[in-house]
């Protein structure tokens, strides 16, 4: 077996043998959908599953292929599937995992759509959810039902920065026998890597940090080769939100710079946190490497370093927060995050609008409340920014 190398090694190696390639340096775009079988009779024996070969390209490619190998290395997996986009990665999980009549347990306050999706399975297929502290290993217990089969999470959550105790959920899962899935997209394998705590899925929105330059939309789901291998003859190739070959070559080529990337959105939240925490303006804020999170020693503990997002309450109103956004020049107003592009957005009106007020407050998503995702920029050319819109209020 092949010794893994360290993680700054693998996101630029993994996967990838340059001279079973013609010595190409960089993994070949396969931009085909199909694959020409040289008999007929092997075409026959590729679909009865006897030799190994590609068949289609929602079936497998092999620029995809590298992908998936190699992010499987890095959160520790034992396959990943690659999907058209994150949603797409999330919905195929939620739907293997449950059937008519199922419970899925989830973190109070998640993306948006993932909240939507969660609405259309319950109002069209009676798979019900319910959303939920998870900070109290009680209220964690007392929400499991006969029919629970999945648990769903985020860490941290988007966009309120709550983060979930992973370790202490795995344990009460395990003692149920209920798989964990956890939406790793704030993090990246970088800053954390579930599976290696006993979760059982990994979910990203690769148009974030693992894609790092706004122009990818994308999915990966990562966990044990049985359950993905099913996964892959299921939920991907027959609903079919595969990513294209090309898509997947920009996530390799993103994926060399995770590293080096992160450490600097981390560094720069970490500097306009300690800026932004002390500014008259601001009401609250939401940062995991503040001494002053409460979740501050659990950060410590489950994430390498704090990520480069940063949420916060401005003092004032839902229109004096949207004036505050219009007043800022190098930040662009956009949902996405993990860009080079420091971004700003405004949850309550966009990325979770479809919540329901009333839920949305106490899910702690305040129409005060702004996202900021700290882009590669100099963190004082941020912060300048920053500074002057709070001003203006
Ligand atoms: N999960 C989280 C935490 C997200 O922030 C997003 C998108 O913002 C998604 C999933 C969905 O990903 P995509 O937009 O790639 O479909």
């Amino acid at each position: 077996m092949v010794k893994q190398k360290r993680f700054e090694t693998e996101v630029i190696h993994n996967g990838y043998d340059s001279m079973l390639h013609e010595g190409s340096l960089v993994p070949p775009l396969f931009q085909t959908s199909t694959f020409t079988f040289p008999t007929a009779e092997e075409g026959e024996k590729r679909f009865a599953g006897e030799t190994e070969g590609y068949i289609y390209s929602r079936l497998g490619n092999p620029t995809v292929r590298v992908l998936e190998e190699r992010i499987a290395a890095l959160e520790k997996g034992e396959m990943a599937l690659a999907f058209g986009s994150g949603m797409a990665a999330v919905s195929a999980t939620l739907f293997y995992l449950t059937k008519t009549g199922d419970h899925i347990l989830c973190s109070e306050g998640i993306y948006g759509c993932t909240f939507g999706l969660l609405q259309l399975m319950e109002n069209k297929h009676q798979i019900s959810h319910d959303l939920i502290n998870f900070s109290n290993e009680e209220t964690v217990r007392s929400a499991i039902q006969d029919n629970t089969t999945c648990i769903y999470i985020e860490t941290p959550i988007n966009p309120t920065m709550k983060l979930v105790d992973l370790e202490m959920i795995v344990q009460i899962a395990k003692e149920k026998g209920i798989p964990v899935v956890v939406d790793n997209t704030f993090c990246s394998p970088y800053l954390q890597q579930p599976l290696t705590l006993g979760c059982d899925y990994v979910i990203h929105s690769a148009t974030k940090y693992i894609g790092g330059h706004g122009d990818v939309i994308a999915g990966l789901v990562v966990g044990r080769k049985e359950e993905l291998s099913e996964m892959m003859m299921t939920t991907l190739k027959d609903i079919g939100g595969i990513i294209s070959p090309f898509d997947a070559w920009l996530l390799i080529r993103g994926l060399k710079t995770l590293p080096v990337r992160l450490d600097r959105h981390c560094e720069n939240a970490t500097k306009i946190a300690n800026q932004l925490k002390k500014h008259p303006k601001v009401k609250m804020m939401y940062f995991p490497g503040d001494p002053d999170f409460p979740q501050y020693e659990l950060a410590k503990r489950q994430m390498k370093h704090p990520g480069g997002m940063i949420s916060f309450e401005i003092d004032g109103t839902k229109e004096e927060a949207q004036q505050f956004l219009n007043h800022c020049q190098l930040i662009k107003i956009a949902v996405s995050l993990g860009d080079s592009e420091t971004l700003i957005q405004h949850p309550a009106t966009m990325t979770h609008a479809v919540v329901p007020e009333e839920e949305r407050i106490k899910m702690g998503i305040t129409n005060q409340l702004i996202r900021l995702s700290v882009g590669l920029e100099a963190w004082e050319d941020i912060w300048e920014d920053l500074k002057q819109a709070l001003d203006q209020l």
